[in-house]
């Protein structure tokens, strides 16, 4: 009895530590917030914290095409980090971007930092090109943990698939081909670096709406990052 309890407090002690800030960024609808919470939460170990709203910076609005540069943002979220953070995921509604090979401002759903600390997700894509509200909230809670694995190390993969696959400036399409899972050898990769941080697999599905067709040419994707 007495070994049991051990162990059980030991297993629970890695996600106590780790701490992941969710950080609204102007008005987000708080079914997101939970949307993103609960993808992650069945796929990682670790405790997921919805704080405060914080307003977009200014700084990190690009005026001619009225929308805000993503790598700002992060760079926005890591400069006041809560030092408990161990990652921090911004979301926003508002429309982000990024540079994408020759093409200076390109729109994107998600921009994460390779194995660093922030990551920043927007719903406006999926929002615009979605036609149901199941339908987008899978693609958001796919783009989610994709720009997550990004802060967890993980580069764009080629398993069919996977969470990780590039999404090659096809935001929509990628969602919709995706498991919503890191793949064997993501997961492997992961475990290297984060022992004991990904959750067993088979999480449960992002929910229904894959695939439900486009009637719209494919928006920009979650770009480079
Ligand atoms: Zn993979
Ligand atoms: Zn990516």
């Amino acid at each position: 009895m007495f070994s049991t309890l051990v162990a059980l407090v030991i297993a629970a002690a890695p996600a106590q530590e780790r701490t992941v800030y969710l950080v609204p960024l102007g008005k987000v609808e708080p079914r997101l917030l939970e949307v993103a919470r609960a993808a992650l939460e069945a796929r990682v170990n670790a405790t997921f914290m919805i704080a405060e709203t914080r307003d977009l910076p200014e700084e990190a609005f690009y005026t001619p095409r009225q929308r805000y540069r993503a790598e700002k943002l992060i760079t926005f979220l890591n400069s006041d980090a809560p030092d408990d953070s161990w990652h921090i995921v911004g979301i926003t509604e508002a429309p982000i971007s990024t540079t994408k090979g020759a093409i200076f401002d390109w729109g994107i759903a998600g921009l994460g930092d390779i194995g660093g600390r922030s990551c920043v997700l927007s719903s406006f894509l999926y929002k615009k090109h979605s036609r149901t509200r199941q339908a987008m909230e899978r693609r958001f809670a796919d783009v989610v943990v994709h720009e997550f694995g990004h802060t967890l190390g993980l580069d764009h993969c080629p398993v069919k698939g996977c969470v990780m696959a590039d999404a090659k400036g096809k935001a929509i399409r990628s969602a919709d081909e995706s498991t919503g899972d890191y793949c064997k050898v993501c997961r492997e990769r992961v475990e290297l670096r984060t022992p004991g941080v990904l959750k067993p697999p088979h999480a449960p599905p992002l929910g229904d709406g894959r695939g439900e067709g486009q009637t719209t040419p494919s928006p920009p994707g979650r770009g480079p990052g």
